[in-house]
């Protein structure tokens, strides 16, 4: 029976990661996500039931588009294995299972795959385009803010955490909205500074911490090899390079880190 059950939510994983490629290409082109057809991005041909199975399309089809033979990108495969094994690993950790399924375990789960679902996009999204797109965030703020409103209701005590989050998110609203708006077009950072409030309301504090100490790390030693580099090249001028997708980073992160504190509970303790 527990086979069944953790079958069916790998494929509620892969379903979900289908989804999100299709999402993630379509939103930073501003195309509908909900009712037009998948088609092939190459011939623009319509794409049939066979040939939208989660993974075993991509497998069956050799990776290429059935009509014009293009190769498929593998993204596409490794988004829906990456969250199908993420769904399960979740499932598995929280120790979800059918015969004592609770409510709130089971309220808790589908919040986290509201959260997976703005991570998701936020940082393929980020890798794709590097932008923090505007529709995502506002999806991620709301799903926050119902979490927020969730949780005080099953333990009241955090009150004050949930209000100084409200306040934050309302002062960067403010300046992206008045102050962005008229003087500056980089609009980036603030993208990134709700993206960590909302991490951290749904991973915790501690997890978004250490996933900024990651990616800050990880940058550090970025800008440390290059000016290496230059140096060896004797290269003077400061070359730039391309602009490193950090909500991508940070999602890669919180994920990462968000998987080792369960294991570590489950475990070691
Ligand atoms: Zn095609």
């Amino acid at each position: 029976m527990e086979i069944i059950f953790y079958t069916l939510i790998f494929i509620i994983g892969i379903l979900f990661g289908s989804f999100y490629t299709l999402a993630i290409y379509r939103i930073p082109k501003k195309q509908d996500i909900t009712h037009t057809h998948s088609y092939c991005p190459k011939c623009q041909h319509k794409l049939g039931f066979w040939d939208l199975i989660p993974l075993f399309s991509y497998i069956f089809l050799g990776g290429k588009c059935r009509y014009c033979k293009e190769k498929i990108r593998p993204r596409y495969f490794i988004i829906e294995l990456i969250s199908g094994i993420f769904f399960l690993l979740i499932a598995y950790l929280w120790n979800f299972d059918l015969e004592n399924l609770q409510v709130l375990k089971l309220i808790d789960f589908c919040f986290f795959i509201l959260y997976f679902t703005f991570i998701v996009l936020m940082a393929g999204i980020d890798k794709e385009s590097k932008i923090i797109d505007k529709k995502v965030t506002a999806y991620g703020i709301i799903i926050s803010i119902l979490y927020m409103i969730y949780l005080y209701i099953v333990d009241e005590t955090n009150i004050y955490r949930y209000a100084m989050y409200l306040l934050v998110y309302i002062i960067i609203l403010i300046i992206d909205n008045i102050t962005l708006r008229k003087y500056a077009k980089d609009k980036y950072t603030n993208g990134i500074i709700l993206t960590t409030i909302i991490m951290a309301i749904f991973s915790g504090e501690l997890c978004t911490y250490m996933a900024i100490t990651l990616v800050l790390l990880t940058f550090a030693i970025c800008i440390l090899c290059k000016k290496i580099y230059n140096k060896k090249n004797h290269i003077l001028k400061e070359n730039i390079g391309p602009k490193l997708p950090i909500g991508f980073m940070l999602a890669v992160a919180d994920i990462i880190i968000f998987i080792y504190i369960l294991l570590c509970n489950k475990f070691l303790i």
